[in-house]
């Protein structure tokens, strides 16, 4: 899968594409991430790529020639038209169902907006999905691009060496993951609780899911409310903050 990523500061997606599961699955082929400078675009002598807005206030904005060109161009060489996401605050917040779906997209372009964002009119012109990483403001498009990327990333077959662990974890049931545990089985005289090291698979199992519900409904009770788990699912101390034995 590719992913194109329009911004005026390459070199802060170059990095953290490059290293890590990244930078492994960029390696291996699986994924490719492709900084574009949206600079090189900008048809302005002093090679500006931002202007004051009509109406006065505050800051920058980004203009639209740049943002524009730069797009085009990837369309054009890609040669086929491609889901463009604008990472921006004025959107829906990007869940783990979000990036199972854009996992099955050949490529995505994702346009960071800087200073005060991006002339609405390009806009206009070239996205498709609008969507933010939560509910607070950030600098840049930069840093949200790359929480896309990297979730939608293990997403794609191949990208994780097991291809297990990107199902059972926290949201893909809807629920919180499991506590877990490694080695030493006793640690500052914590011991790791005894059903994990019976090697009996489905009571493991069964432990597991109980403790994922009352995770969840400790930490994230909204999330219950969307799933099918009924109450009878649950073990008998899931209670709203009160820990289970494994826990204290
Ligand atoms: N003036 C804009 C507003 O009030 O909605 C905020 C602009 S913000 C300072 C600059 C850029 O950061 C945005 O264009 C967007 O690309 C990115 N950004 C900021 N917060 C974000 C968020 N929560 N999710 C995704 N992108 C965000």
């Amino acid at each position: 899968m590719k992913f194109y990523v329009l911004t005026t500061f390459p070199e802060m997606i170059e990095y953290i594409a490059s290293v890590s599961i990244l930078g492994r699955a960029q390696k291996t082929g699986d994924i490719e991430i492709i900084p574009i400078n949206i600079r090189d675009y900008t048809n302005d002598p002093h090679k500006k790529t931002d202007d004051y807005p009509y109406g006065g206030g505050a800051g920058m904005l980004m203009t639209p020639q740049p943002v524009y060109d730069a797009w085009e161009a990837v369309t054009k060489k890609a040669g086929h038209s491609i889901r463009t996401i604008y990472l921006t605050p004025q959107a829906k917040v990007f869940t783990q169902s979000d990036a199972v779906s854009y996992a099955k997209e050949e490529d995505l372009i994702l346009l960071c907006g800087h200073y005060e964002g991006i002339d609405e009119r390009a806009l206009e012109e070239v996205v498709t999905d609008y969507v933010s990483i939560g509910d607070y403001v950030l600098t840049g498009g930069e840093l949200a691009s790359m929480v896309l990327i990297d979730a939608i990333s293990r997403m794609v077959p191949g990208v994780l060496s097991n291809s297990d662990s990107g199902k059972d974890e926290s949201f893909s049931e809807g629920l919180l993951e499991y506590p877990q545990y490694t080695r030493p089985a006793v640690w500052r005289g914590k011991a790791v609780p005894e059903i994990l090291l019976s090697g009996h698979h489905e009571n493991v199992a069964k432990w597991r899911k109980e403790q994922a519900i009352e995770r969840t409904r400790q930490r994230r009770p909204d999330l219950l409310e969307d799933t099918n788990e009924s109450s009878a699912d649950c073990p008998e101390d899931a209670i709203p903050g009160k820990l289970s034995e494994f826990d204290k």
